[in-house]
């Protein structure tokens, strides 16, 4: 976990998105490359996307993170946890073939794609923390057995915590499949059963089983819902809506004290790539057109300095897209929450390149 001394702010290393051309820079100027050690298991955490989906980042900027790698003779693999929602990246083997599907295979980039929390997403450690939804965490194997992480993260908006970036993929990203159905919200979405036009297209996403139709309108069983929102993310009437109440406030504190667990005894670096910045996250399978100009990739020890900054970024050049995207929530509890939990720092110096 990074260090947060409160009289130097980290340091957050800008590449701007037309320069991406020069990746290679931005890994030699970070520190990533001189924290490798000899032999070391290097699990890359990202995202292989959904099938459908085109957010993710692409496999050719990952082959210069592979390279710098493989010169210091560690032994890199990428890495992802299974989804709780229903779609082919709830297990190990359809996971994989998305993966592939999308670039990321041993025969395109020569290192291994490992799912952290194995074929049914039920491998997990527990990890003392100090939080205060939890005591412990249930952090996937594949990533408590590595020796170091680098996080690689797309930063889009977030329909449950109003963006996503290298906190997110820490947090609900290193959790097991049971570990991700703790950090839910509780609370079921709210239906509006006047704007159902009772198309179905939300009951397939549920894993719990919780919706049906009834007389050509939906229905909600409160008692099996987990509060995942995918069946919001599906909805395009806005029959089914987030119920907005203390619970989508606990569900964003529940991600950083799991961001907290993943990274508490293992060393990590983050790269953030701010660009094909959609409203929703890389896990609803639908190509989503941006809504703000692309940014960067930004590179930084601390995971709360790389996501303030990225906001920042895209705040001062396309306006607040977030809270136009997800007016209800508030993008800076995971950032200040995770600040006063010591995960990082909200401060950071931007070092443009
Ligand atoms: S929010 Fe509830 S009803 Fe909707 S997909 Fe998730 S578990 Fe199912
Ligand atoms: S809630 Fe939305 S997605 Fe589900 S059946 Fe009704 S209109 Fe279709």
């Amino acid at each position: 976990m990074a260090e947060t001394n409160p009289d130097k702010a980290p340091e957050v290393i800008f590449l701007p998105w037309e320069k991406r051309d020069r990746l290679d820079s931005l890994i030699e100027r970070s520190a990533f490359p001189s924290s490798i050690s000899k032999g070391e298991y290097l699990a890359i955490k990202m995202h292989f996307g959904e099938r459908g989906g085109d957010g993710h980042v692409k496999p050719e900027f990952i082959r210069p993170f592979i390279r710098a790698a493989k010169s210091k003779k560690a032994k890199p693999f990428l890495t992802d946890t299974c989804t709780i929602y229903h779609g082919p990246r709830n297990n190990a083997v359809e996971h994989l073939m998305v993966a592939a599907e999308h670039g990321f295979s041993l025969n395109r980039l020569q290192i291994p794609v490992i799912i952290a929390d194995g074929l049914l997403g039920d491998e997990h450690r527990e990890i003392p923390i100090p939080g205060k939804h939890f005591s412990k965490v249930k952090i996937a194997t594949g990533i408590t057995n590595a020796d170091r992480m680098l996080v690689i993260s797309h930063f889009k908006g977030h329909v449950l915590t109003g963006f996503g970036g290298a906190i997110k993929n820490i947090g609900m990203g290193c959790g097991s499949r049971k570990g991700k159905f703790e950090m839910h919200s509780s609370a079921a979405p709210k239906v509006t059963s006047q704007k159902c036009v009772g198309c179905g297209m939300c009951i397939p996403t549920c894993a719990q089983s919780a919706l049906k139709l009834s007389d050509g309108k939906i229905e909600l069983d409160k008692k099996l819902c987990a509060g995942c929102g995918e069946c919001i993310i599906a909805c395009h009437t806005a029959a089914l809506s987030i119920t907005w109440n203390e619970e989508t406030k606990n569900v964003q504190e529940r991600i950083v004290e799991y961001a907290l667990g993943a990274v508490k005894d293992i060393p990590a670096y983050y790269f953030n790539f701010v660009c094909h910045i959609t409203p929703n996250c890389d896990c609803t399978g639908i190509r989503e057109k941006p809504i703000a100009a692309d940014v960067g990739i930004l590179a930084s020890e601390d995971p709360v300095a790389i996501d303030a900054a990225s906001l920042e970024l895209v705040v001062q050049n396309s306006g607040d897209v977030f809270k136009k995207a997800h007016p209800e929530l508030d993008c800076s509890l995971q950032l200040e929450y995770a600040k006063k939990i010591g995960l990082g720092s909200r401060k950071y110096k931007l070092v443009e390149l």
